[in-house]
């Protein structure tokens, strides 16, 4: 499956240089978009004071925008003699609208003024990424002598005044390999394509047979409330065995439980004519209706998922109707939630992403404390707010979101 992180810029030239990067840093399958593609020709104002804050300003805008994953970048240069200068404001030192050429000129004239024929400088480059759980910058720089003189074709920008340390040439004069192996951009990138391929790395493993994934799992759950044929077709078409026909049965089975007999029965007439045309068979029989045991293992998992809140919200259910707690836990928890051919993590998640679609948002709260009761982590949680941005929308992928901020505490470094 392709990751597809949006880039908060609309140059073309950095949207190549970074994929580039991500390949050679072992993440063939992100795909950076620009976000031209996905919100057109926005403005931002870039009102910060460090290259950190307009790149968090950058990436947290589009984000807003869009709930998808972005990443953000800044960059500029700070030379000595002009304590820090141009800085942020590197791309517009000649005025609004100005040209690199333009630029150049202007800090020519400034090192003039100093009297001075070159300065050391650095050049830096902040990149901030943002996705539904995290938001973190990583910081990379440059530094070498900046020089009235201008040398060589390459490049762009402040490049034909800029010689790295350890360098004769300008990097104008390198080549693009050559820059990015010792540049500001390339030094954050990697640094920021560590910090993503270890996230990748933290996240738990799903049984790892698994050709249906968890997302797959949670757009059908969705696809199944919204009663999107098309989708849930589409998932059921990429089952090939038995063993996944019956996770994706499952699935489908338990959204009776939130949205109804019909609902459940309309999904699973789908997916069994899609099993039926690929020539697999579900598992058959029904399980027996052993009332005892469906009580005793729906209490010990319905314990397991409300945690401290159990004994709370049984006297609750038992105030209101005692009939409605011995349903919870017999029907919910224990013929239906128990059953075998589907983690319970998985079960959870799933429902996740029918609440947040269905929109109730009390009964997400508790459903989502009740997915990282049972295990579910910062990963698991990310797929489910992914997949309700892309199927239901911004705004219900946002509330999910919030939920899980607050429950799992901001990761922002
Ligand atoms: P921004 O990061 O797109 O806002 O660019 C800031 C400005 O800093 C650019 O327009 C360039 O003038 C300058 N700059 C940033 N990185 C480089 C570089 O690698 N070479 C030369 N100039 C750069």
């Amino acid at each position: 499956m392709t990751h597809r992180i949006i880039l908060a810029s609309g140059n073309r030239h950095k949207v190549q240089e970074l994929q580039q990067l991500f390949h050679e840093g072992g993440l063939e399958d992100v795909e950076l978009v620009p976000m031209t593609e996905v919100v057109g020709a926005i403005e931002i104002d870039e009102t910060g004071s460090t290259f950190e804050e307009n790149a968090f300003i950058k990436a947290e805008a589009i984000h807003a925008i869009t709930g998808l994953p972005v990443l953000a970048d800044d960059s500029g240069l700070c030379v000595d003699i002009l304590d820090g200068a141009p800085g942020v404001r590197s791309a517009r030192f000649a005025g609004t609208g100005a040209t690199d050429a333009d630029n150049r000129a202007a800090l020519r004239t400034a090192l003039c003024d100093r009297g001075a024929a070159s300065s050391p400088a650095q050049f830096v480059c902040v990149l901030w990424y943002i996705d539904s759980l995290r938001s973190f910058g990583v910081i990379g720089d440059s530094r070498g002598h900046i020089h009235a003189e201008e040398r060589g074709e390459g490049g762009f920008g402040y490049d034909p005044m800029f010689v790295p340390t350890g360098s004769k040439r300008t990097y104008a004069e390198h080549s693009s390999q050559e820059k990015s192996d010792s540049s500001h951009r390339g030094v954050a990138s990697r640094k920021l394509i560590q910090r993503l391929a270890q996230i990748r790395n933290d996240a738990p493993s799903l049984p790892a047979d698994a050709e249906l994934t968890l997302d797959d799992l949670c757009r059908a759950s969705v696809a199944a409330v919204g009663a999107d044929t098309l989708l849930l077709r589409t998932i059921a078409a990429k089952v090939s065995n038995a063993k996944q026909a019956t996770r994706l049965y499952e699935a489908m089975l338990q959204t009776y439980l939130f949205a109804g007999f019909p609902t459940a029965l309309e999904a699973l007439s789908i997916i069994s004519n899609a099993f039926t045309a690929a020539g697999i068979s579900l598992p058959d029989g029904i399980e027996d209706y052993n009332v005892p045991e469906f009580t005793a293992r729906g209490e010990t998992l319905c314990r397991e998922v409300y945690g401290h809140v159990y004994e709370k919200l049984m006297q609750r259910f038992e105030s209101v109707s005692p009939s409605m707690r011995s349903w919870m836990i017999t029907e919910g928890y224990g013929k239906t939630l128990s059953r075998a051919g589907l983690l319970v993590r998985e079960r959870e998640l799933c429902i996740v992403c029918m609440l947040a679609a269905l929109e109730k948002p009390a009964q997400l709260y508790s459903h989502v404390r009740g997915a990282m009761n049972i295990g579910a982590d910062s990963d698991d949680l990310a797929v489910c707010v992914n997949v309700v941005v892309e199927q239901c929308g911004k705004d219900k992928g946002l509330a999910l979101r919030t939920i899980v901020q607050g429950l799992l505490g901001r990761d922002r470094t």
